[in-house]
């Protein structure tokens, strides 16, 4: 069976994970600060701070920029629901916007009409890696005066070409940075996630939520050869990392480069061979883009059954995910007023399919995904059967 996705691990975590038990001290500590200062410099983010996972990065993101009760956040729907649930736990209200017409990011040209005297963020997603058009969007922002927040679950190690050369996603455009360390993502600490921001009073914010609003953190308390009372002056959450998946994450963040050289050299050697291949389109990379190809969508063209594709590939031992789920069609977020039309997002929930990618892959096994998926294509065809219906 060849998987949508494999994480990265191997002895290097395991011996990282057994120092820290072997340290004593387990919970947000040493690591958690060092796996910060790695994150930020690989970034180039001023400031990173460490979070239990992605879901809670948004949170105290969206936070941070002001999302409170009555205020609107303009975002996707094609994109993981954690997205519209943490602007809804802030009391706030998603304005979804649809996607760019060649691929899965927000389409820049739509945020100015979204815009309201309610908006108080623009949340804008890097989808499967692919980053976003930012200097469009930042151009809508600056002008409204809206804060920016980026969710890059997917896409460390991604890069982008804004002002005079390439940087890597998490050196902020906008005002934060969220990033995911679920095995589902690039690179894993189990759960894991991480905010980078160049504004230090909302890293100050940050890092006082995710301890419960404590002044006092457990490593200063510890160390402190005086006697000290932490106090609560604001009301805060339990959103701290571990030191076991700080360290983890470190040694991941090493992996990087290499994984990333792989997934691309991967992304590839499938968009060469889906050229020729009848049914389905590869995914298109901006020139001021290089995605670390998180996912790799394909589009599907007319005629072509996007089930029993994925079921004919499931039969031949290769899995395959339909494309970026919508929020809007989700009964947890189905109250939410629809303003615009979203025909882009359901299509490409619809119309697409993703190809197993991971740095391990062999060229071999990407052959068999690439043979297999060719053979679905032709099975997944569909006209004859409905000529057939017709006829009836
Ligand atoms: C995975 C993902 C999240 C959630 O990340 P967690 O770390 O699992 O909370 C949020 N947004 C997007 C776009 C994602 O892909």
């Amino acid at each position: 069976m060849i998987p949508i996705a494999k994480p990265c691990l191997g002895l290097l975590e395991a011996k990282a994970a057994e120092q820290v038990i072997a340290s004593g001290w387990v919970s947000q500590g040493p690591q958690v600060a060092g796996f910060e200062a790695d994150f930020a410099a690989f970034t180039g983010a001023k400031h990173a701070c460490a979070v239990s996972n992605c879901t809670s990065a948004l949170h105290l993101a969206l936070l941070g920029v002001g999302v409170r009760p009555g205020d609107e956040v303009i975002t996707v729907s094609h994109s993981f629901i954690a997205g519209a649930n943490t602007v809804r736990q802030c009391g706030g209200m998603p304005v979804f916007v649809d996607i760019e017409a060649g691929g899965y990011n927000v389409d820049p040209d739509q945020l100015a009409a979204a815009v309201s005297r309610r908006t108080r963020a623009i949340l804008v997603v890097h989808q499967m890696g692919m980053p976003c058009d930012m200097r469009a969007i930042m151009q809508v922002a600056n002008h409204e005066r809206i804060a920016v927040v980026e969710d890059a679950a997917c896409a460390v190690g991604s890069e982008i070409q804004f002002g005079s050369g390439w940087r890597r996603i998490g050196r902020p455009m906008g005002d934060v940075v969220c990033f995911s360390f679920h095995p589902r993502k690039v690179i894993t600490t189990g759960e894991g996630g991480m905010l980078t921001t160049d504004n230090v009073v909302l890293d100050d914010k940050f890092r006082l939520w995710r301890q419960h609003g404590m002044s006092v953190s457990d490593t200063s308390r510890h160390a402190s050869a005086q006697v000290i009372f932490e106090d609560y002056p604001v009301q805060g959450y339990n959103y701290r990392m571990t030191d076991m998946q700080a360290a983890i994450g470190r040694e991941q963040l090493k992996r990087l480069p290499d994984i990333v050289r792989r997934r691309r050299e991967l992304a590839n050697r499938y968009r060469l061979a889906l050229q020729d291949m009848d049914g389905a389109r590869p995914p298109a990379e901006p020139v001021w883009a290089r995605s670390n190809w998180q996912s790799y969508c394909v589009r599907l063209e007319d005629g072509i059954d996007q089930v029993a594709l994925m079921q004919a590939m499931l039969d031949q031992g290769v899995a395959s995910r339909r494309g970026i789920m919508n929020m809007h069609q989700e009964d947890a977020q189905r109250d939410v007023p629809l303003a615009f039309p979203l025909p882009r997002s359901e299509a490409a929930r619809d119309r697409s399919v993703l190809l197993p990618l991971y740095a391990q892959m062999t060229d071999e096994e990407h052959d068999t995904v690439l043979s297999v998926f060719s053979d679905a294509l032709k099975t997944a065809r569909q006209p004859a059967r409905i000529n057939l219906v017709q006829a009836v």
